[in-house]
Order: C-alpha cells, then structure tokens, then sequence
C-alpha cells in the first residue's frame, strides 16, 4: 500500500520537473537514524527516487515554504532556461495538516498560490516515537513494518508487534480534517471517508479549576531549555526577527527562568492564536517534551465558537485576526 503511495508520489513528482511545472520539489527522504524522515529538496529527475511517504513523515513540510527558514530557495539556478530564483516554482507535498499550514500561510500573504504546486497525500497518521520508546523500553530499533492495524518492530534481540492507535501523534488521532484542504493532484485514496478511530480533540483544561491549570502550565513550562525548536518547525511562526531574539530594545529576557519561558510561551500561543492547525510539528520537535496541545485546542474551540473558524481550511475564508466584526464579543472591555 505504502509503496504503490510512494510510486504514485514519485510518478507525480517526476512529471511536474520534467515539463517544468516546477524547479523544487519539497517532500521527505529516508534518514539514516532509524524511525525517522528528513525533509529532502528535489531539483532534478535523477534525485526523485529518494522520495518517501509513511509513517515517519512527520515534519510539517509548509515550513519551508519560508524563505528564512530555508535556503533552498535562494540557490542559484544552474539551468538558464529555469526561471529566476525569486519567482522559484514550488512542488510540495502536502499532509492535510500541511495543507492547512499551506492555505493559512497563503491567506496571511506569505506564499502565492501561483508559486506552489500542492501535492497531497493520503494521510492516516504518523508516529510518536516516545510513544513507540517508552512502549519497547527504549531498545534501539533496527526495522519497521507497518501491518494493517499494527507495526511490527525488530531490534537486534527482539520483535514486537505494537497496536497503531497506541503509537500515533495525539495530534493524528483527533485529526478531523485528514484530507488536504488545498491540492493539484492527490496521491491515495482520500482519508475522510474511510473507517477511523478519530476521537474529538479533549478540552481537558476545561474540567481542572484554576489551580489545576496552573499546575499543568507550570509544569510543562518548566521543562523548557529555550531552545526555540518548536518556534523553528513551526510553518506559521516566520516573523524574521522573532521578538524573543531582538536584543535593541529587548522585550523578553533570555533565561530559562520561569517568568522568561512563560513570557516566551504564552506569546507564541497568543501569537498562533485562530492560526494554529494543529499539526503536532511543535511538540515532536521538542527535545524535552514540552507539550501544549491541550491549551492550543481549547484557544482552536474558542476560535471557533466566537467567530465560526478553523484555520485553513478554506482559502476563500476570512482569519478572524485579520478582520472586524462590529458584533464582535467584547465582554473583556470594562
Ligand atoms: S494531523 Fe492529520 S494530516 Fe497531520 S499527520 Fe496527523 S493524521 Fe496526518
Ligand atoms: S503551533 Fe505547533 S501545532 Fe500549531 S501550527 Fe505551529 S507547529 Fe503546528
Ligand atoms: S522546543 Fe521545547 S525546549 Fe525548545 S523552546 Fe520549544 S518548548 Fe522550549
């Protein structure tokens, strides 16, 4: 299955490059550590045959759509008969929380849908390697292989077979929207309809009191070393100066101390705010484990429920920090 996704993805892929639809394809190859993908850049036919799909795909590929955060864009073309690099045409592969990411990023003004070509695949979710971790005890593990409902897992002295919906991304099992957005082509058989164990995301901040709260925040703030890996996978965090990093004049300070980590956090929340998808791309990326979902989707429901948005979905909606509504809830104002 995976396979004939793959062949169909890079069937897709060849073609855009060689009828010049495209000079850049951004998708994912094999890593040489075991359980992981990396993000690969594709210029030329020859190279397509790294490409992959499966369930170690996990970086949010809508990222690099960013100049800033990658400099793939800015290579010099050795072919005269590509176009110049500042209007480099993008083919990207797109999960559907990337495509959310791609629709959001096009609507804020950052990407021009003219410049990209979405490649969308079929999604079913991907891999929490903690979870997969703490499951095998930490045994290193040399394959893998996905099996219907299961992943069988080989080390040098074991196998193990363990159930997919207990390894998931939390992000992919309350995944409602698994089918890209926005696309060009489509690689699979869409998700949407196929039988799912999809939970609705938890609100579980809504059932803990004040103090619970805090506790949880605290808790989970205090882990973090300021290492700004998530601000960095994140396809909606491209500010080219990060307020954090700005030293003239200097609005947060650069310790781990907790009044500084919290400053940082509370401002990239407020700052993805009716943007965020959902995508997890954050908290995999987080050396220490820093998890903030649960307040992400409580702001995502507040989102909604106050302006009747979910970011990305849709490329003719308005985001509601960019607009204004005279019947607005203002019951914050005095
Ligand atoms: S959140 Fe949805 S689209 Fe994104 S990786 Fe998980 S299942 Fe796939
Ligand atoms: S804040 Fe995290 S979950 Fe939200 S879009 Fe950014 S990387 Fe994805
Ligand atoms: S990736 Fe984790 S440790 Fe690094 S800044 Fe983000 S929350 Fe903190």
């Amino acid at each position: 299955m995976m396979r004939s996704l793959e062949n169909e993805l890079k069937e897709c892929a060849r073609k855009l490059l060689t009828e010049k639809k495209v000079d850049l394809i951004i998708g994912y190859s094999k890593s040489p550590l075991p359980l992981r993908s990396t993000p690969c850049f594709i210029r030329e036919e020859k190279d397509v045959d790294s490409l992959i799909f499966d369930l170690t795909c996990s970086n949010n590929l809508a990222t690099y759509l960013q100049k800033s955060k990658c400099a793939e864009h800015r290579k010099p073309n050795t072919d005269p008969t590509v176009r110049m690099e500042n209007r480099c045409k993008i083919g990207i592969i797109a999960k559907a929380c990337d495509a959310r990411s791609i629709v959001q990023l096009i609507l804020e003004k950052q990407v021009k849908k003219e410049d990209i070509t979405v490649i969308g695949i079929a999604c079913t979710g991907i891999l929490d390697l903690k979870k997969v971790s703490d499951r095998l005890n930490g045994k290193e593990i040399l394959n893998y292989n996905p099996q219907d409902d299961e992943v069988l897992f080989e080390g040098k002295d074991f196998k193990k077979a363990l159930k997919l919906s207990d390894i998931l991304c939390d992000s992919c099992k309350t995944c409602l929207n698994p089918d890209p957005s926005v696309y060009d082509s489509f690689i699979g058989e869409p998700v949407s309809g196929a039988k799912t164990e999809k939970q609705e995301p938890m609100t579980e901040l809504e059932n803990l009191s004040f103090g619970e709260r805090w506790e949880y925040f605290e808790h989970e703030i205090s882990k973090c070393i300021r290492c700004y890996a998530c601000r960095n996978a994140c396809p909606l965090c491209y500010c080219e100066e990060c307020v954090v990093d700005r030293t003239n004049p200097q609005w947060f300070g650069k310790s781990t101390e907790f009044s500084d980590t919290f400053t940082f956090h509370i401002t990239r929340m407020l700052d993805t705010a009716g943007r965020c998808v959902g995508c997890g791309a954050c908290i995999r990326a987080c050396p220490t484990h820093v998890d903030l979902a649960p307040l992400g989707i409580k702001i995502e429901k507040e989102i909604k429920e106050r302006f009747g948005y979910t970011a990305g979905l849709s490329l003719d909606a308005t985001p509601p920090m960019a607009t204004f509504n005279e019947d607005d809830k203002e019951e914050f104002i005095m």
